[in-house]
């Protein structure tokens, strides 16, 4: 007989005090994140109230099962409720002394907000006057029976919550009432009557058959169908669509699932010794040593996330009359947390009639500058090691400090004041909707998202707007915390910003402004400032302490880091950001502006004077440009590639001069000017190829023109030769592009050589230039033996490598189809972003038969692959010498590099 497979696991105590916690942190994978922290708390003594929890891995037979359950699962459900109320020594459901519970939704990795809860199950019309007759508090009771109903039918039945909200506005205007706490337990008792009707009325009897009751749909009675619904409700939210997106934007696999949490609830409205709140141990937005969050008495957990009210500082809580005990025990638990799971965390509580509970708690978000000083300081404290210090901080994150921040000596106006929530500054349109955002970046246009607070639903117009800023919600707010996590500027709880989002407008209290879609507004989320207009955007000053998390990361790695650069002022910045050389100088990056007519002449005149004269003027231009770069790097050595592209990128869009030409016939120009356009186009036409990235380039361009690399090279080794003079120690490696073959190489590494001799005898100085190619092509990498014996490095261009691999055109795909295969699972990944495990193990051939050819062979990549956190660790473990990216992202491949040296 196959093995029972277990699907629940209980956490807290029995009716005896005793812990009866069958999970731990460690099972994450099977019981969620929230899951296997509320047994870890259980089980170092913590107060937490109990319950069970179903396993991820029976969301996800569910789910691949149709929505259909697992043979055994709710028998295994059942008896784990029967176990919960023999503990609490109450019944789901109970007329006299009902148990009341959560569903609450927990994958292994944190997707804070994206899944669903349910609150107050078990309430129906028989046990509400057992809570009644508990509590003796029939307004609490009440209110948690429509809270229950307005839960239920929105994430269970997925009804639309205004038909709820609609009727608590029409009540308070029958009865006069300016909050939803002027209602009395009366007017919630004809709430609930009221919203059972709304459900009954809106519900499928076809979709939801065991609701039905005497022929018509009723709100469900029945406890355990309550449940069941419940259960399947929060294991069908893994799979909507703002989770699946969040997970897309966070590589986090679709197959992992969700874990359910029923949970007994506990209630932090049941007066003024109650409260709830949210806290981190440390300040998650610049990680200053302080407990931080907020608190509201007398409400449950969505009213602070939520913004509903504003809350008070965590700080002042053991001050507050009544909740000093819990207070001071929170502030211990804080501490105790911080010690066990050795990092910074985010917790949930409750507090009832006095009483501490915890419902949550997980490594907490934080921006870059928070997560380095955390780890920096954990390390100084003894709790973490260097080594975990380097691991705690997301390389990917580093670009938020990255990120744009307002120009010191910029001028403006303070139009509004908000919470500085999460760091770096944003100008951009504003749009009053996601919907509007995510259609304003699809026109290539920068949007400020402007809402009253943002929900789960607003994500794609969060990821796809500049910064984000709301009229309320405090720094734990969905806004915040969502924004913090992408590293979004955000401005949020900027109460002078009275919105309606359905004119599209704001009124800003105060002043006389009214900001509509489309003004442009400036936002800095590190201060918390709006501004009406563009203000000027600076970069910031890297701080002190990712220099020494960077310095740290240095001891570890194994991979070298360069820097992609072609001109002296990204070489010097990259060389302030560690890079360890130039790994890539894109040498048609200098030929713009007044170079492109000169090499315009050179490609269509026909006097050979006229392109002698070119080619002169292009070689004391790149002497210059050399000598600049090469000084810049002195000591570290500068690979220049010669030059790759294909010509016609340098001359003028034969469609613009159809046009022109087509313009100047109509307006009757004269007949020469229009004959030499002509002759100009076809020219032009005759460089025009019909696939041209697999046409005449590379080292096919030096092949046909030998004069080009014969200009360049000289002019690289004119340009050492004269830094030696002066007494520098230029390093340059010439790096031939597009090999295919063997005998390419050969061929044009001799014209290398003999040039660079020549360049040494006239100028009398040694010259010892190292010359190799890139691994850009299939055929280069399977031959990458025979191809070794030419070369003195390697370095793989993996954008022109995952484009041939593919059969991919890497400047149209990303708009036109990967985004589908995405959406459908084809790729799991953009794989021009993130190196794909095929080109990978081309990458790997590509190493192993070159250094068989040629045992002294370096080997680096110089794609856009090299600076991205995932594809570095796949790089080290292939054993390449170095990573080469774009200057800012230097600091983020010193981090994954030292990452993967030590994962
Ligand atoms: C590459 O192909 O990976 C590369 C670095 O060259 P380029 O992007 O200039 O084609
Ligand atoms: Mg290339």
């Amino acid at each position: 007989m196959a093995e029972q497979v277990k699907r629940v696991y209980r956490f807290g105590k029995d009716s005896q005090g005793d812990n009866v916690t069958e999970g731990a942190a460690s099972m994450k994978g099977v019981l969620g994140g929230k899951g296997a922290n509320l047994a870890e708390m259980a089980n170092i003594g913590l107060p937490v109230p109990p319950g069970f929890t179903i396993t991820c891995q029976t969301c996800m037979e569910y789910a691949n099962a149709d929505n259909a359950w697992p043979e055994g699962a709710l028998d295994e459900i059942r008896a784990y409720r029967i176990d919960l109320e023999e503990r609490m020594g109450k019944k789901i459901g109970d007329a006299a002394d009902p148990l009341l519970v959560s569903v609450r939704s927990g994958a292994p990795m944190s997707m804070p907000g994206m899944m669903d809860t349910v609150l107050n199950l078990g309430l129906n019309d028989r046990s509400i006057q057992g809570l009644i007759a508990q509590t003796d508090n029939p307004r609490f009771a009440w209110d948690s029976y429509r809270r229950f109903i307005q839960m239920f039918s929105n994430v269970v039945i997925g009804l639309d919550g205004d038909l709820f909200e609609n009727a608590i506005i029409a009540m308070k205007q029958r009865r006069g009432a300016v909050s939803d706490t002027d209602l009395t337990a009366e007017d919630l008792s004809e709430l609930v009557s009221e919203f059972k009707a709304i459900f009954a009325q809106n519900t499928s009897a076809a979709d939801y058959p065991s609701l039905v009751a005497d022929g018509e749909v009723r709100f469900p009675q029945d406890p355990t169908v309550q449940l069941q619904l419940a259960i399947e409700a929060v294991f069908g939210s893994w799979n909507n669509p703002r989770a699946t997106l969040y997970r897309q934007k966070n590589k986090i696999a679709d197959d992992l699932g969700t874990a359910v949490n029923v949970q007994c609830m506990v209630f932090g409205n049941k007066g003024n010794t109650s409260a709830t709140g949210v806290a981190f141990t440390r300040n998650p937005a610049d990680g200053t040593k302080e407990f931080y969050g907020d608190y509201l008495v007398n409400a449950q957990g969505e009213d602070v996330v939520a913004g509903i009210r504003n809350t008070s500082p965590i700080s002042e809580l053991k001050h507050v009359e009544g909740l000093q005990k819990a207070g001071q025990e929170l502030e211990d638990v804080f501490v105790l947390l911080e010690n066990h799971f050795r990092d910074m965390m985010d917790i949930e509580f409750t507090i009832e009639q006095g009483k501490l509970w915890m419902l949550q708690t997980r490594a907490g978000k934080r921006t870059a500058a928070s997560a380095l000083k955390v780890a920096i300081d954990m390390q100084r404290e003894g709790l973490i090691t260097k080594e975990e210090a380097v691991c705690r901080v997301e390389p990917s994150q580093l670009d938020q400090l990255l990120h744009p921040q307002f120009d010191k000596n910029a001028r403006y106006d303070v139009l509004a004041r908000g919470l500085n929530a999460s760091p770096g500054a944003a100008v951009g349109k504003v749009v009053f909707s996601a919907a509007d955002a995510v259609e304003a970046a699809e026109r290539g246009e920068k949007t400020v998202l402007v809402r009253w607070e943002t929900t789960p639903d607003d994500l794609a117009g969060m990821i796809a707007a500049e910064g984000i800023l709301t009229s309320h919600g405090g720094k734990t707010s969905h806004a915040a915390v969502i924004a913090r996590g992408m590293g979004a500027p955000c401005v949020c709880g900027a109460e002078a910003l009275r919105i309606d989002a359905e004119k599209k407008q704001a009124v800003v209290a105060g002043t006389d402004v009214v900001l509509r879609e489309g003004d442009v507004i400036s936002l800095d989320g590190t201060t918390g400032i709006v501004v009406l207009g563009a203000v000027d955007l600076v970069q910031p000053e890297l701080t002190g302490d990712l220099d020494t998390i960077l310095e740290w990361a240095d001891e570890f790695r194994t991979l070298g880091v360069r820097a992609n650069a072609d001109n002296p002022e990204d070489a010097r910045l990259s060389r302030e950001f560690g890079a360890e050389g130039i790994g890539l100088d894109r040498t048609e990056h200098m030929f713009l502006g007044e170079r492109k007519q000169i090499i315009q002449s050179f490609i269509l005149d026909e006097d050979e004077e006229i392109r002698e004269k070119a080619i002169a003027d292009l070689y004391a231009a790149q002497t210059g440009d050399f000598y600049g770069m090469f000084k810049a790097m002195d000591g570290l050595p500068v690979i220049v590639r010669l030059l790759d592209p294909p010509l016609h990128e340098f001359l003028e869009s034969p469609r613009a001069l159809d046009v022109e030409i087509a313009r100047l016939e109509a307006s009757g120009a004269d007949a020469r000017v229009i004959a030499e356009k002509r002759g100009l186009l076809a020219k032009i036409d005759s460089f025009v190829e019909a696939n041209p990235m697999l046409g005449l380039r590379g080292c096919r361009l030096g092949i046909v023109y030998p004069i080009l690399p014969v200009m360049q090279v000289r002019a690289i080794a004119t340009a050492a030769a004269r830094l030696k003079k002066e007494g520098f120690d230029p390093r340059p490696e010439i790096m031939i592009p597009l090999v295919s073959t063997v005998n390419e190489l050969a061929k044009l590494r001799e014209v290398a050589q003999k040039t660079i001799a020549e360049v040494s005898e006239a100028e009398g100085v040694e010259l010892d230039l190292e010359i190799g190619t890139m691994i850009e092509l299939p055929r280069a990498a399977v031959t990458a033996d025979e191809i070794a014996t030419q070369a003195d490095f390697f370095s793989f261009g993996t954008n022109d490598l995952t484009q041939t691999t593919f059969g991919f055109s890497r400047d149209d795909v990303e708009g036109e189809f990967i985004p589908q295969y995405l959406t459908e699972k084809l790729l799991p990944y953009n794989p021009f972003a993130t190196i794909d495990p095929g080109v990978a193990k081309l990458v790997k051939m590509g190493v192993d038969l070159g250094r068989q050819g040629n045992p002294d062979l370096k080997v680096g990549v110089c794609g856009e692959h090299g600076g991205d956190p995932d594809s570095i660790h796949t790089f080290h473990k292939i054993g390449l010498d170095y990573v080469s990216c774009s200057p800012y992202r230097v600091p983020v491949a010193r981090l994954a590099a030292a990452q993967a040296a030590l994962k």
